[in-house]
């Protein structure tokens, strides 16, 4: 039987190590964490994502389907306007329960899961036939062969926060609030019957503002800017801080026996809520190309291409929201109608498929403004 040894108990690495055990690898997972403890609040999923979970496992799949929550809106907040796009169906659970089922579920196929294990020195892990770095945007595996797997790292512009809130939010929604000078941008969404997840960004210029405000006082801000959205509630603060989006780029996935995946072999910006279902389709990536007699190269050549799609659109996103104080001048209609096709990922008949009746109200608006 084969030894498979994965750092990190996160949602690429448990996922991973549940599908290897049926190929009949003996699995151990190094987790930092206790079992029950996790950061962050939800996290959210497409309905072809969720469906790409079935064949593999029917089991994990028929767990996790029970614990999501869906929507179908995107709610555009832009000059105290709320703008609703329908047709963009996804599903959201909290972090630490889609944690809960792949590590049942891991449990239940005798994978052997250390927590509470901080690994300081992952060649203390080589001994298997194949080490899988699943340690996050912080990879300590990728760090430690950096001379192999050649990694570049870049900071966003843009600060953000992470929070939760029991407000009650539906679909994701984006709140773009000007306070004079400042600028700040919301990305919400529900995850379970209470919480909601609260993420809050800001440009540079507003963070030279806000830089000198302690947790407290920065968090106190935020429910004052968002009052009406958050109507009343707090902020959930799950050791919350200010930081910059890092993007993880490796030139090579692979070396020898190990292999990268989830955040620490890339990361695709938030505000396309992408991170948590990109790090599972890597596992489930790796897997097939096991399962079919492939190897570690055979699964980047697999991939890579399809991979990296998806990132550029990310990296578009994430350049929009860093630049989002050009488009100010636009009236409502055109605001929201270039925040939906942002990233490139949709276009105009996409979202004419999703939404006639918003497009039709778009082009209206563009035919009564367009110079004669
Ligand atoms: C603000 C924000 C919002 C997000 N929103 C979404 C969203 O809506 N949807 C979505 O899909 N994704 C979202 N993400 C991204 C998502 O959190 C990550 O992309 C996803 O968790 C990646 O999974 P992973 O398993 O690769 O890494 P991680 O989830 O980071 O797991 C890595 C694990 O490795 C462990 N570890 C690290 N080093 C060691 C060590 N030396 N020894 C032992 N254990 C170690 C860590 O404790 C951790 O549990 C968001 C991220 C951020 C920052």
């Amino acid at each position: 039987m084969k030894k498979a040894h994965i750092l990190g108990g996160g949602p690429a690495g448990l996922y991973l190590a549940l599908l290897l055990r049926q190929l009949d690898y003996r699995v151990e997972v190094w987790e930092r964490n206790p079992r029950d403890n996790t950061f962050g609040w939800g996290v959210v999923f497409s309905d072809a994502t969720v469906a790409a979970f079935e064949e593999p496992d029917p089991a994990f799949y028929a767990a996790l389907k029970r614990s999501l929550r869906t929507w179908e809106n995107v709610d555009i907040i832009y000059r105290g306007t709320l703008t609703s796009v329908a047709g963009n169906r996804f599903s959201g659970i909290a972090r630490i329960e889609l944690l809960r089922v792949l590590q049942e579920r891991c449990s239940q196929l005798g994978v052997v899961l250390h927590f509470g294990a901080d690994i300081t020195d992952p060649s203390s892990l080589r001994d298997c036939d194949l080490l899988v770095g699943a340690d996050g945007v912080h990879s300590l595996l990728r760090q430690h062969y950096a001379a192999l797997f050649q990694p570049q790292l870049s900071l966003g512009s843009n600060r953000y926060i992470w929070y939760g809130t029991r407000a009650p939010f539906g679909g994701l929604t984006l709140t773009f609030r000007q306070r004079g000078r400042d600028l700040f941008m919301a990305h919400s969404y529900k995850y379970s019957e209470e919480l909601s997840t609260f993420i809050v960004e800001v440009d540079q210029d507003t963070w030279s503002r806000l830089r000198t405000l302690t947790e407290e006082q920065g968090r106190e801000l935020l429910e004052q800017v968002f009052a009406t959205e958050l109507r009343g509630e707090p902020l959930l603060s799950n050791n919350s801080r200010w930081i910059q989006f890092t993007q993880v780029h490796n030139e090579h996935w692979w070396a020898e026996n190990m292999v990268l995946l989830g955040d620490a072999l890339h990361t695709a910006h938030f505000s396309i809520g992408s991170g948590t279902k990109l790090a599972m389709e890597d596992a489930l990536a790796l897997w097939r190309t096991l399962r079919d007699g492939g190897d570690l190269a055979a699964f980047e050549a697999a991939r890579r291409p399809k991979l990296e799609r998806f990132l550029e659109a990310a990296r578009t996103s994430q350049k929009w929201f860093e630049t989002v104080r050009e488009r100010l001048e636009l009236e409502v209609l055109p605001f929201c109608y270039q925040t939906m096709i942002r990233s490139s990922r949709l276009d105009d008949d996409s979202l004419r498929r999703r939404d006639p009746d918003f497009v039709a109200r778009y082009e209206a608006y563009q035919a009564r403004t367009m110079p004669p």
